[in-house]
């Protein structure tokens, strides 16, 4: 029989008794996980799957394009530890989601994308259906699981299986499908609510092995130049106080990758940040919490790691297959951070030696030293602003204002304020994390305001905020506390490029000189304030946080400040063929 028949007789047989169907399922499963918001957009075949959403009780949040949407779900992944849920219509939706999907895996962040499909039997005879996708196909390599739901009756157990996918072992992004006819599939009542699934102890606590801990421990005890490195994951795991726990009773230096910075505070007396060439260079053992090492630390590897094979790594990961990807890690710990942390400071036991004091002097006279060679630049309050003066007001901002939490993308504006901002509190610093990806500024933002009630202050780009500046919409509708610093230098690296071959078409990285960003908050009711100094800029974001009014600063940057892709531009292939 046919699962249409099947549904029809089951339709049929339900009778007079007390129904249920598809939508409610759906929504039951939710509510008994405890997923209190959705990210989205409405359209076929989820718009009144997003009414009845909210009728229920859930905050539904409707965004002007998925990929935001997405965006907001992942993160809102990484900061609950809870997956972030992301719903969007069929095909282009679906693939206008997949981006943050893709992004959400890579990061290590917990979500499930849930989009709605076409009909089964037209799609896989290639009949030419309305937004005809073989959707679950497209999202499988991207995603850590994908799953697709037929029968009302497996609705439970779908909507279980995507959530432990999504936060068990190494977090990351799931796909759940959910084809038009399955909405309206009805079922009794009774037999619905008994197959749903409320999921016990998502992501179990994963102890690691005694030997691998006291393994770590000789390898650390021996080290003369030891290295804490803590990483996204690190943040994410939120086992704060056993990581303070750790850093302070063994006294090491520690360096936070982006989104660990304020796990300890950046002026804590062992932030190695300000001197993290030094640091990676000279170190003899390096002990990774929640980071990898991947581009964003030189695949462990060459010049910035000083001699070959000059160092010892250690490496706490819940995902065992992390360790050797790029050199050899001689003590992997693996585990839940939170666990291995914890372990490793029971067995420091009382008495464990304080890190040598030449190492650690050294750490603190360059972190000195770079720091007081910084300060300067970040007091200049010139006309038009570059970016260290800029970021100097930002960076006392959030000093007097630790619990907010900043978003950060671009290319200069990114790489600078990394640097420059000092974070106090454990995940208030968001950014494009793993793939440096560009647009997911206004999503974050907004997640971040809706999951955390606290204020928000994206800082960003020009050339960012394009991808994703539509939702300042978004944040005016739901009239969140969002404070959005454009970095406005008329381009992408900087607004002085030019056509190479004459013409009237502007350079391909320029854009319209001293646009007013600013403007397009206030077309939609929010504030808006053009800026040309820092002490102006430091008075408007003052006066958005306090008010907690949507508000856009155009923030004027000097055209001709910023270099190539900010700090990455040796990525950036340059052709040495001259053409005549
Ligand atoms: P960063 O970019 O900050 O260095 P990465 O995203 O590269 O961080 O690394 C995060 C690492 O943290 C991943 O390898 C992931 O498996 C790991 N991880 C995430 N959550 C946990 C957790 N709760 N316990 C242990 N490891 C975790
Ligand atoms: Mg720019």
């Amino acid at each position: 029989m046919s699962a249409t028949a099947q549904s029809t007789d089951a339709n049929a047989a339900a009778g007079e008794q007390d129904l249920t169907d598809g939508f409610h399922l759906v929504i039951d499963a939710l509510k008994l996980n405890g997923v209190k918001t959705i990210y989205g957009v409405p359209g076929i075949p989820i718009t009144d799957f997003g009414r009845m959403a909210q009728a229920a009780g859930i905050r539904v949040v409707s965004f002007r394009h998925e990929q935001h949407a997405g965006n907001a779900a992942a993160i809102a992944g990484f900061l609950t530890k809870r997956p972030g849920i992301c719903l969007t219509v069929s095909a282009p939706g679906f693939l206008n989601g997949l981006t943050a999907l893709a992004n959400a895996t890579t990061n290590c962040f917990p979500m499930i994308l849930i989009s709605g499909s076409s009909e089964r039997e037209i799609v896989d005879l290639a009949q030419g259906d309305y937004e005809e996708m073989d959707q679950l196909a497209i999202a499988k390599p991207l995603c850590k699981a994908a799953f697709r739901v037929l029968h009302a009756a497996d609705i439970g157990i779908g909507i279980a299986r995507a959530i432990r996918a999504a936060v068990s072992g190494r977090p990351g992004g799931v796909y759940l499908d959910l084809p038009a006819k399955l909405f309206s599939q009805v079922m009794n009542a009774d037999a619905g609510a008994k197959s749903l699934v409320k999921v016990v102890d998502a992501a179990p606590a994963q102890i690691p092995a005694p030997a691998a801990v006291k393994r770590a421990l000789e390898v650390l005890k021996g080290a003369k130049r030891p290295l804490i490195i803590l990483g996204k994951g690190a943040a994410y795991a939120q086992a704060d106080d056993a990581i303070r726990a750790l850093v302070e009773r063994s006294g090491i230096p520690f360096l936070p990758m982006s989104m660990a910075k304020g796990l300890l505070p950046d002026t804590h007396p062992q932030c190695a940040g300000a001197a993290r060439s030094t640091v990676l260079k000279d170190s003899d053992v390096v002990m990774l919490i929640g980071a990898r090492l991947n581009w964003l630390l030189s695949h462990g590897k060459g010049k910035t790691w000083g001699a070959p094979h000059s160092k010892k790594f250690i490496q706490i990961d819940i995902e065992p297959r992390e360790m050797d990807s790029n050199v050899e890690i001689v003590a992997p710990v693996v585990g839940d951070i939170g666990s291995c942390v914890s372990a490793l400071v029971d067995g420091m036991g009382g008495n464990w030696p304080a890190a040598p004091a030449d190492w650690t002097g050294a750490v603190k006279a360059k972190r000195e030293e770079n720091v007081a060679k910084m300060a300067p630049r970040l007091m200049k309050n010139s006309a038009p602003m570059d970016f260290h003066g800029a970021l100097g007001a930002l960076r006392t901002v959030i000093k007097e204002r630790p619990d907010a939490i900043l978003v950060n993308e671009g290319a200069n504006t990114l790489d600078l304020a990394r640097g420059v901002i000092d974070m106090y509190q454990p995940r208030k610093r968001l950014d494009v994390g793993t793939w440096g990806v560009m647009g997911i500024g206004m999503g974050f933002a907004i997640a971040a305001a809706i999951e955390t009630g606290k204020p928000v202050l994206a800082v960003e780009g020009d050339s960012a905020f394009g991808f994703s500046g539509m939702e300042v919409e978004t944040i005016c509708r739901y009239k969140l506390p969002v404070c959005i610093v454009v970095f406005n230098n008329n381009g992408i690296y900087r607004g002085t490029d030019v056509n190479a071959a004459g013409g009237s078409d502007p350079a391909t990285t320029v854009f319209v000189k001293d646009s007013r960003y600013d403007m397009m908050m206030q077309a939609f009711g929010g504030v808006g304030v053009h800026v040309t100094t820092p002490d102006e800029l430091k008075r408007a974001v003052d006066a958005a946080m306090d008010s907690g009014k949507p508000t856009l600063i155009n923030a004027a940057i000097d055209p001709t400040a910023g270099s190539e892709s900010g700090r990455i531009g040796n990525l950036n292939p340059q052709s040495v063929v001259k053409k005549k």
